[in-house]
């Protein structure tokens, strides 16, 4: 699959961590496309139409956030954003700005493959429209049938841990943040009130989680969100 694989946007300035990318990605079929700069990324995005980008923050010209701001005004490309540690604010701001996943350096050959693999996925689901199924472990979740098993158990939700549970299944794999979560959850005037969700956080995993003290599933980001887990994520 080496003319045909998807076509990876990078922007990144550092040539380290660009050897790194290159040597990691172009050995697993993947065609790339690199830019050093946020205004010659912006470009090859518009020129070369890429499948996934991947999108430094800190950069020479611009920082990652504005890039992603001036992505999403045409682009629903998906973004994953690499990060340095510290970068705590900068990671939500940009994942709120409308990145799909973020990547804490360094990271491994291993969580750079999974999170594009997820990333990709999601573009070929969200484009089927139709209502994602999950499954991990014992846990099973069918969003057409509203139907939850935990091995052959049903298990039943209030509403509102319904739907935090549906949002996470939505983004599976992937962090979402807890403003995305408490603006999709509870409604936009609500997206401060994080002790909801750890409150319903605590409820999902109760009635999910065989250990719920030690969440395999419904995993924290501390200080960005929440992740369902998927396979080989
Ligand atoms: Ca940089």
């Amino acid at each position: 699959m080496t003319a045909q694989g998807p076509l990876i946007l990078i922007i990144e300035d550092e040539p380290q961590m660009l050897r790194f990318l290159r040597a990691s990605l172009s050995t697993h079929g993947y065609r790339l496309v690199e830019s050093t700069t946020a205004s010659d990324g912006l470009a090859q995005a518009a020129a070369r139409n890429p499948d996934i980008i991947l999108l430094d923050l800190g950069l020479p010209d611009l920082d990652g956030l504005e890039v992603t701001r001036r992505l999403r005004e045409w682009a629903r490309t998906p973004i994953l954003v690499l990060s340095a540690r510290g970068q705590d604010e900068d990671k939500i701001n940009a994942l709120d700005a409308g990145a799909d996943d973020y990547l804490t350096k360094p990271f491994s050959v291993g969580e750079l493959l999974a999170r594009i693999r997820v990333a990709l996925r999601h573009v070929a689901t969200s484009s089927g429209g139709q209502e994602p199924t999950f499954s991990l472990g014992d846990l099973r979740i069918d969003l057409a049938k509203r139907e939850i098993f935990v091995g052959e158990s049903e298990v039943h939700l209030t509403p509102t841990e319904y739907k935090l549970l549906a949002t996470l299944v939505k983004h599976a794999g992937k962090v979402v943040t807890h403003r995305q979560l408490l603006r999709e959850v509870w409604g936009p005037s609500y997206v401060e009130h994080t002790q909801y969700l750890r409150v319903f956080m605590g409820q999902l995993r109760q009635k999910l989680e065989p250990e719920p003290a030690k969440p395999r599933y419904l995993v924290n980001e501390p200080g960005v969100g929440y992740r369902l887990k998927v396979r080989g994520a």
